[in-house]
């Protein structure tokens, strides 16, 4: 991931990284974004769906 600092295209404040994880049974989809913390402006950056398997944990990774 790049360090690159983002700004809030509708208020141009400064976007905070953010990460948001949710459990379905034995997956865990975790997603990383920026967030305005001023309007509430979201940029999705790269989700990561982490599963555990017989041999151990199976991590697929998509990015927007
Ligand atoms: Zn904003």
């Amino acid at each position: 991931m790049s360090e690159r600092e983002y700004k809030c295209p509708k208020d141009g404040n400064t976007l905070v990284l953010m990460q948001e994880t949710e459990k379905i049974g034995s997956t865990a989809k975790i997603t990383i974004y920026y967030k305005c913390q001023v309007c509430g402006y979201r940029k999705d950056i790269e989700r990561l769906e982490v599963t555990r398997g017989e041999k151990g944990l199976i991590v697929k990774k998509f990015l927007y």
